[in-house]
């Protein structure tokens, strides 16, 4: 048997440092969370190369004591534990090890004033080795500068991502715990040059409008809001609404007791209230902050605590999914298994309570007014009633810019224009790929799009995506200029779909028509055809669509597969008005 020996010192402070910080976004989010806990109002966050060559972090909080300053790089060493338990902690950090890792993996300097010094101390450590440890300039507050991370740590700086992408996670850290801490105003750039600024407000809104800044209105439009307040646990949360949704999680944020947390089994449980309402590979966007008793959460089970544990765990996920679920019933969002008797057990409830309760307004010549009407409910045109025989019958009038009503013999067929038309596109787009003959239309004014993340992905599938039928070029820093789309798409909102498009691609690698990725790029492809609810059809329009889904494979079902059309036998609708 080998000898088993102890690690050297050296060792363990390495082998330490990797567990807290594995990577640019963990000093930063440990050097935030002192900084908030520190009490700060303004937290400012310059990076460089993806915070690999420097990290700033400059706060106006509460300050380090002189004679506390060369403790606070000590391993263990931490001014939170108060109750010297671990029960009760309201501090993020409490395990006093940040600091202490990121002077063994780093050039630190901590710069720090507290209102009662005269003049603000400095001291300066690097890997490990303190270098120098004087007074220096500065204003109440903290300033810490982290240079040439990881620099004797080889083997993690080889793990780290390009700067890019490392400086994204920063990024979206930061726009995480924004939304946190919405009465903090934070600032970052990057190479100075991409900045956010996010100015705290200390109203009631400030949580509102910190959503709005960092999600954009759009998101505000397309959630619901949930909140619940029990014993055990308060929270609140905005939830999008099952058509706006994402390709991942990115840009869901879960706040647990003022942390932002990865919770997977949380993930799931949202996920859970979209069932039928949305595909397994399709997420919403959600920002949940959730108030715990602290007794109730172990948060010490995880290094860079961003994972928890939560006791009685049965009663926050059935509330939330309740909730979720219950606000979607409010805004009218159907479910997509329709069942029928239920259906009908509705109407009828319907009938009895609605003319009771209001009083009809009886017009003085009711024929005279339907004679005016009838152009609109009924097409005269008697050329029209040909499709009665069609599966799916002859249209009758539109709902809403939304639903399609058609009438067979025998039923009455309502139709979710836009469920359905996305199943056209989706099967043309699909065969036309295959045939090497999809067509295009020209944009007027080329399109750039500004993209995230994703550009070098789509320009290597660039030849694939043009088979696709976009023609889209490079156009410098993370632009591309997009010149020409499929034609059958319509009018579409380009930037929108590049996004999901590199998204995609990202995923999956690089496109391989030869595999089923493909039909997940042309599924996503084909949620944006122009078709969207909220489109007026005329009835000849109505019918084409008819006519082109009885044509079209699969079209009983849409890309996410719910239901694109439902069927009420004339039986049924005789029923409910008690005929049978
Ligand atoms: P922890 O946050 O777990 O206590 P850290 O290593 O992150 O451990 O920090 C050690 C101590 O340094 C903190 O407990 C705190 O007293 C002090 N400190 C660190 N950063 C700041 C800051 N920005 N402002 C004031 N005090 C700070
Ligand atoms: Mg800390």
């Amino acid at each position: 048997m080998e000898e088993i020996k102890l690690l050297s010192e050296d060792i363990i402070n390495e082998i330490a440092a990797g567990e807290v910080i594995e990577k640019p976004s963990a000093v930063v989010k440990e050097l935030i969370e002192n900084s908030i806990d520190a009490k700060a109002t303004n937290i400012s966050i310059h990076i460089e190369l993806g915070g690999i060559k420097k990290i700033i972090v400059s706060d106006d909080g509460i300050g380090i004591d002189k004679e506390y300053i060369f403790k606070a790089i000590q391993r263990h060493a931490t001014s939170k534990m108060k109750n010297k338990t671990l029960e009760n902690i309201v501090t993020l950090g409490f395990r006093g090890e940040a600091l202490y890792s990121i002077s063994n993996a780093s050039e630190l300097e901590i710069i720090s004033k507290n209102k009662n010094m005269e003049e603000a101390w400095q001291i300066n450590i690097a890997y490990g080795k303190i270098l120098s440890n004087k007074p220096s300039k500065g204003t109440d507050g903290t300033q810490v500068i982290v240079k040439n991370l990881f620099e004797n740590l080889p083997v993690r700086k080889k793990f780290l991502n390009s700067s890019r992408s490392e400086g994204m996670a920063i990024k979206n850290f930061v726009k995480k715990i924004a939304l946190a801490y919405p009465k903090i105003t934070f600032s970052f750039s990057h190479n100075k040059a991409e900045k956010l600024l996010l100015i705290g407000r200390q109203d009631e809104k400030s949580q509102k409008y910190r959503i709005k800044e960092v999600l954009g209105q759009e998101f505000i439009k397309s959630s619901v809001f949930i909140e619940q307040k029990k014993k055990e646990f308060h929270y609140t949360s905005h939830v999008s609404i099952p058509t706006f949704n994402k390709s991942n999680w990115k840009q869901t944020t879960i706040i647990i007791n003022g942390r932002v947390i990865k919770d997977k089994a949380l993930l799931g449980v949202i996920k859970a209230a979209y069932a039928g309402l949305l595909a397994g590979n399709r997420y919403p966007v959600v920002v949940m902050n959730i108030n715990l008793d602290p007794q109730l959460l172990d948060i010490n089970v995880h290094p860079s605590k961003t994972e928890v544990r939560i006791l009685n765990r049965y009663l926050l996920n059935s509330s939330i999914i309740k909730n979720i679920r219950e606000q979607f019933d409010k805004i009218g969002l159907r479910h997509s298994i329709l069942d029928e008797k239920q259906l009908i057990r509705k109407f009828q409830i319907k009938n009895s309570t609605d003319l009771n309760q209001k009083t009809f307004e009886i017009p003085e010549n009711p024929q005279k007014k339907f004679d005016e009407k009838k152009d609109n409910i009924y097409h005269k045109d008697e050329s029209k009633e040909k499709f009665i025989n069609h599966t799916l019958g002859s249209a009758k009038a539109q709902i809403n810019n939304m639903f399609i009503v058609s009438q067979t013999n025998h039923s009455l067929i309502l139709v979710d224009q836009h469920a359905a038309h996305e199943r056209i596109v989706l099967e043309n787009l699909k065969k036309s790929y295959y045939d090497n003959n999809v067509i295009r239309q020209i944009s007027l004014i080329p399109v750039i799009v500004k993209l995230d993340d994703g550009k070098t992905e789509l320009l290597e599938s660039k030849k694939e995506i043009e088979k696709l039928g976009f023609i889209f070029e490079d156009y410098g820093d993370n632009s591309i200029i997009v010149r020409e789309t499929p034609a059958i798409l319509g009018k579409i909102n380009i930037s929108l779909l590049f996004e999901d498009l590199a998204e995609q691609i990202k995923k999956i690698g690089k496109i391989n028509p030869l595999d089923t990725s493909i039909e997940r790029i042309l599924s996503s492809i084909a949620c944006h055809n122009s078709v969207r609810a909220g489109r007026k059809l005329n009835i000849d329009e109505m019918n084409s669509i008819l006519r082109l889904m009885e044509k079209t494979p699969n079209s009983g079902q849409c890309n996410h597969g719910r239901p694109t059309f439902i069927e009420l036998k004339l039986s049924d609708v005789e029923s409910l008005f008690g005929r049978t």
